[in-house]
C-alpha cells in the first residue's frame, strides 16, 4: 500500500500496460436526444446547443469561450437515482450527493451486437446474462454492467433512434434482469450504447420504463449513449464515470473513460 500503489499505476499508464479508452460520444447540436411523447403536455429536453461568447474578436480579443444549453440527459449521460420518482426518497441520490467511489468502479461488458442486429427490440434476460457468467464468472458486486450493442455505430443517422408510426425500436432489458441485477449481483448501474438505458419500446413493458424504475428504485445509476464498447474486454476494464456536481441535479453529461489493461 502506500505510494507505491499509485507509482504502479502511472507507470502503467505511461508504458501502456493500461490504456484509456473513451467511451464518450462528442456533444454537438446534432447529438440525439430521447424523445418523448408529446401528447399530455410533457416536457422537452433541449438538445445540446452552443453559443459562441468571443473567439478573439471584438466580444474579447484574447479568449474564446461559449455558452451551453442542453438537458441533463444528452449525450454520453449519468442518470442519478433522483432522476426517477422510485429514487426520489434515497439520501445521496443526486449529482451533488452521490458518493464518490460510485465514479471509479470495474466495468463488466456483456456482448449483444448479433442478437441486437437481428432485433432491435431485444430485452436482455437474465437466462443471457447467466450464460455469459458461466464463460467469464460471475459479475463482482459494484460493477458497472455495460450492455454492448454496436449501436452507437448508428448515432449520426436515423437508424439510432429507429423511431417509428409506434415509437422508438431499440435494445433494452427484460424488466426481471433489471431486478437480478439490481438484487443478486449488487452492481453500481448498467450502461447503454442507446439514448436511455430502457428499451425504445419500454413503455409498453410492466413496469414501464423498468431499467429506470426498478434501477433508480434500488439506488443504482446508468449510463448512456456510450461509445467504443468494442474496445473493451468482458472483464477487467475500470470506468472512470462521473457526472457534473449540478445541485440537485439529475443526471449530467459525461466524460467517460475506460482503463484497459493490455496483458
Ligand atoms: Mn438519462
Amino acid at each position: 500500500m502506500g505510494s507505491k500503489t499509485l507509482e504502479k499505476l502511472v507507470s502503467d499508464l505511461v508504458t501502456g500496460r493500461i490504456r484509456i479508452v473513451d467511451l464518450t460520444v462528442t456533444l454537438d447540436p446534432s447529438t440525439p436526444v430521447l424523445p418523448l411523447p408529446t401528447e399530455f403536455g410533457w416536457g422537452v429536453s433541449w438538445p445540446f446547443s452552443v453559443e459562441t461568447i468571443s473567439r478573439y474578436d471584438e466580444k474579447g480579443p484574447a479568449w474564446y469561450w461559449n455558452n451551453l444549453k442542453c438537458g441533463e440527459h444528452t449525450g454520453t449521460h449519468f442518470d442519478a437515482p433522483i432522476h426517477w420518482v422510485t429514487g426520489k426518497d434515497f439520501e445521496n441520490n443526486a449529482t451533488d450527493t452521490l458518493p464518490v467511489d460510485r465514479f471509479v468502479v470495474p466495468a463488466v461488458v456483456i456482448d449483444a451486437v448479433a442478437e441486437a442486429e437481428a432485433d432491435p427490440d431485444f430485452l436482455m434476460s437474465i437466462e443471457f446474462i447467466r450464460k455469459w457468467e458461466s464463460e467469464h464468472g460471475e459479475i463482482a458486486e459494484g460493477s458497472w454492467v455495460l450492455y454492448r450493442t454496436d449501436w452507437s455505430d448508428k448515432i449520426s443517422n436515423e437508424n439510432y433512434l429507429n423511431m417509428a408510426s409506434d415509437g422508438s425500436h431499440t435494445p433494452g432489458w427484460d424488466p426481471s434482469t433489471i431486478t437480478f441485477l439490481a438484487e443478486e449481483r449488487g452492481v453500481v448501474g448498467v450502461g447503454v450504447e442507446t439514448v436511455g438505458t430502457d428499451a425504445g419500446q419500454a413503455s409498453a413493458l410492466e413496469p414501464n420504463f423498468p431499467c429506470h424504475n426498478m434501477m433508480h428504485g434500488a439506488n443504482k445509476c446508468g449510463l448512456a449513449s456510450l461509445c467504443n464498447l468494442d474496445q473493451l474486454p468482458p472483464t477487467g476494464a475500470v470506468l472512470i464515470a462521473a457526472p457534473l456536481k449540478i445541485k440537485d441535479g439529475s443526471g449530467s453529461p459525461a466524460r467517460v473513460l475506460a482503463l484497459v489493461p493490455q496483458d
